[in-house]
């Protein structure tokens, strides 16, 4: 099993505090402004998501396979789409792309009501029976997230981790009023990183830096 390194599973010892002090300077160095985001990554113990070969990596400023060729996705990729997520707490969140589970743990940090889909089963059942045993208890969803999570809309803030073609046009109708939508969108390889706001009926759209995403999958995203 990758990311479940049983005996190093729970511990967070001090070196590994400090090395998550030293990534929050870095992000903070980087332009990650928000001091919640940054406490709930200086919180979330960013290692026991990896396998002990790869331990040592854990506070690096990178992404990292967690097997089925997906990725935990770099810390400051994190940082800066929950930063434009613009979090409150009770906020009701969808987070298209569970992977590894920790963007949830930071949005469960931050107090939000999680809701997250994964496209891939093998993913989905790995993080929903490990999330727990680190405390962390989003609602688990297993299916296609490019086309949301339509059972559970409407809600506050939607975040896509998977690069897609297109915004698809079922989150931004899943938005409630003055909804905000964080998503990935371009080419294969590379995207640019999208925020859409919705006050009733009008939408927004700004445009940030460029990302490089695994693929969305399914109906809405890449065949
Ligand atoms: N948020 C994750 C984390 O914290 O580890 C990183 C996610 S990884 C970069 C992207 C994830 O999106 C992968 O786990 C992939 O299987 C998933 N994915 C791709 N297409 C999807 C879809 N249509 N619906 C839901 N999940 C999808």
């Amino acid at each position: 099993m990758p990311f479940l390194g049983v005996l190093s599973m729970f511990e967070d010892t001090y070196k590994q505090r400090g090395l998550r002090g030293k990534l929050v300077r870095k992000l903070r160095q980087k332009g990650i402004r928000n001091e919640a985001v940054l406490e709930a990554i200086g919180r979330v113990p960013r290692h026991v998501f990896f396998d002990d070969a790869l331990l040592i990596h854990a506070y690096e400023d990178k992404a990292f396979p967690i097997g089925e060729g997906q990725t935990i996705s770099q810390p400051y990729t994190v940082a800066f789409q929950t930063e434009l997520l613009e979090v409150q707490p009770g906020d009701k969140v969808l987070e298209v792309g569970t992977g590894s589970g920790y963007q949830a743990c930071i949005l469960l940090e931050l107090k939000a009501k999680v809701y997250t889909i994964e496209y891939n089963r093998v993913l989905y059942e790995r993080t929903r029976a490990f999330l727990p045993l680190l405390g962390y208890s989003p609602h688990f969803f297993c299916g296609d997230g490019s086309k949301g999570l339509p059972v559970r809309a409407p809600y506050d803030k939607i975040i896509v981790t998977a690069g897609a073609p297109i915004v698809p046009e079922a989150l931004m109708q899943q938005l409630a009023d003055g909804g905000v939508l964080v998503v990935p969108v371009g080419g294969r390889d590379k995207q640019k990183m999208i925020r859409i706001r919705r006050k009733k009926d009008k939408i927004t759209r700004e445009e940030f830096d460029f990302f490089s995403f695994v693929p969305l999958l399914g109906e809405k995203g890449w065949k």
